[in-house]
């Protein structure tokens, strides 16, 4: 709702011991990711995959002098009997409901639409496309990620009546509302959704050349030059050759959407209150969305469930060594001491995020507005954010990163509350934060 924005640009990494070309994160494709490890299991003799088979019911062998296993029923009428069960097994897991263990959490009244976007390929006077951006509009925030030189997937949180009518829009259409909220002020975004959803309820679609008409006259209101990137309307932008200015604060413009790639998923927090199973449901642990699912402002789901996979594998070895019984409690605790709080710090950090944007209140716009351009200047808090919170940190396994984000967000939340209550003053309060947010740096640094 303003202009405030932040930018993490590696070459600012300097003080952390790494290179302008250590990337900040890696985009891959879950299909890719997914291929890679099949083909990896296909190598591995230990390994037996089941495929196109479902687990229809779980229960616990009840037989005399039986163990008390977990005994898992398949839809193609086999039964495996397990010493420890692993739910892998999504947001509904069958094996949470096994095991009984409950969650708490709640649900963001939000969708989010995904989609991959074809663009052109940035000019030879541009830097190529390997910059993700992010505007965080109150409906929810709007990532364009970037895959290959021409291109970049979408991950746009909004209202679910909205993302329904986008889905179901012309792809044309939705491509134009896409680079309209990239680059609109947010007053003529809020109007754009208002017509999609109103001409919808009145049966009469806006087609692909009034959204345009549309989006022309809102340029043209906001004094958009034809010639800077904010226009996505004008032929001048679309010419190749010396590009605009202020092109390279703004993604590249998207012309199509790869055909079957548009989907919507609804968003919601959720933690269970254990990651392990005990008494009737003993011998199952929790990994991935089964145990934790979080909103992908930051892109950290999947992230999470990796380190959970790395920490219970480590778990597991250890106890195998040992010669210990991979399914007991206590084999299995050092996995959840590792991992539970490590998680939680993360999906309070982005909960926080999420709920800081999703404010339209005067003083809680221009207290985040403030707190993101003072941010901006900190050369060296934002270096610590970036290495810590991307692939760099996990690998360097500077995990206290995320202790930071967590912290400066609880701070930036607790001076947007003070700000309501107070009603002045914020600067100060913001001064407070910024120092208590360089103050926990200097002790990650010197850990
Ligand atoms: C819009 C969106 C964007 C996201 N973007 C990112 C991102 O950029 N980066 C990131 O790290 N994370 C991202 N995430 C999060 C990420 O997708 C999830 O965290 C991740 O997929 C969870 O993996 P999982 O294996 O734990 O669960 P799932 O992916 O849900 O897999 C569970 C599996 O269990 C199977 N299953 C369930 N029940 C049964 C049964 N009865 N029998 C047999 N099989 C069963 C399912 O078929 C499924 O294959 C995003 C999420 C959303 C919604």
């Amino acid at each position: 709702m303003s202009d405030a924005r932040i930018t993490f640009d590696t070459s600012e990494s300097g003080a952390w011991g790494t290179s302008e070309s250590t990337p900040m994160a890696n985009m891959t494709e879950n299909l890719n990711l997914q291929r890679a490890l099949l083909r990896y299991m296909s190598h591995s003799p230990t390994v037996r995959l089941l495929d196109r088979v479902k687990v229809v019911s779980i229960d616990r062998e009840d037989k005399e002098g039986g163990l008390g296993w977990p005994l898992v029923h398949l839809s193609n009428g086999t039964t495996l009997r397990t010493r420890l069960l692993v739910g892998a097994d999504g947001f509904n897991s069958p094996v949470r409901s096994y095991a009984g263990i409950s969650s708490y959490g709640w649900a963001y009244d939000t969708q989010a639409i995904v989609a991959t976007l074809n663009h052109p390929e940035r000019s030879q006077f541009e830097l190529p496309n390997n910059t993700a951006y992010q505007r965080f509009l109150p409906t929810g925030p709007i990532a364009f990620l970037p895959l290959s030189p021409t291109t970049s997937s979408l991950v746009w949180s909004t209202k679910p009546r909205l993302a329904s009518t986008l889905t179901k829009a012309d792809p044309a259409v939705l491509a134009s509302m896409i680079n309209a909220a990239f680059r609109l002020p947010e007053v003529s975004v809020r109007y754009l959704h208002e017509s999609i959803l109103d001409a919808h309820d009145a049966d009469k679609p806006l087609s692909h050349s009034q959204i345009m008409e549309e989006i022309a006259w809102r340029e043209r209101s906001h004094d958009i030059s034809r010639h800077s990137a904010y226009n996505s309307t004008s032929s001048v932008v679309s010419e190749r050759g010396v590009p605009p200015d202020d092109s390279g604060s703004l993604p590249p413009l998207v012309t199509s959407i790869q055909p079957s790639t548009i989907a919507s998923f609804p968003l919601r927090y959720n933690h269970t209150d254990s990651y392990i199973g005990e008494g009737a449901g003993s011998r199952t642990v929790l990994i991935g969305d089964a145990a934790h699912t979080v909103h992908p402002l930051a892109g950290q789901g999947l992230n999470l469930g990796l380190a959970d996979v790395e920490a219970l594998a480590r778990c597991i070895s250890s106890t195998v060594m040992q010669g210990g019984d991979i399914g007991s409690y206590t084999a299995l605790l050092p996995y959840a001491r590792e991992r539970y709080f490590e998680n939680h710090k993360v999906m309070s950090a982005v909960d926080k995020l999420h709920k800081l944007y999703s404010s339209t209140a005067e003083p809680v716009v221009w207290a985040r507005s403030v707190g993101v351009e003072v941010l901006n200047e900190l050369d060296s808090v934002k270096a610590a954010l970036m290495m810590n919170a991307g692939a760099y940190g996990r690998k360097r396994n500077l995990g206290s990163g995320w202790d930071v984000i967590a912290s400066g967000f609880s701070l930036a939340t607790g001076v947007v509350n003070a700000t309501k209550i107070i009603g002045g003053g914020m600067t100060g309060l913001l001064g407070v934060g910024l120092q208590s947010l360089s103050k926990t740096l200097n002790q990650t640094n010197s850990k």
